[in-house]
């Protein structure tokens, strides 16, 4: 039982692919090798890290070069799915409320 914004969002939420409900971060880093070029003069390294909230507690993940564009899909198509998880909650919100005007406008 859903009205046809939920429908719509019902359906979008079937096509969903892999996704990931945390951000993508790029920063630069020193490696920590005092051998290296980044601990004197640089440049730094460049990292990509996987950030998200858990408990009240921020985590986050070394993403590798070739996979950066890969999680930043699933990163977009975590907020995607964060949309339409509110779009089918308001849908059915207004689902109830409006059994409830048809309710009084005819009286029972
Ligand atoms: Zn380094």
């Amino acid at each position: 039982m859903t009205n046809i914004r939920g429908k719509q969002a019902l359906e979008r939420i079937r096509k969903i692919k892999p996704f990931v409900q945390a951000s993508l971060n790029i920063t630069n880093k020193r490696c920590g090798n005092p051998g290296c070029r980044c601990a004197q003069e640089g440049p730094l390294h460049e990292v990509a890290l996987l950030t998200w909230k858990e408990q009240k507690r921020t985590h986050t993940l070394y993403v590798p070069i070739e996979l950066r564009q890969e999680v930043e899909r699933w990163v977009q198509e975590g907020k995607l799915l964060k949309r339409l998880v509110a779009e089918v909650s308001q849908a059915q919100r207004e689902f109830l409320t409006s059994k409830k005007r048809r309710r009084k406008s005819k009286k029972i």
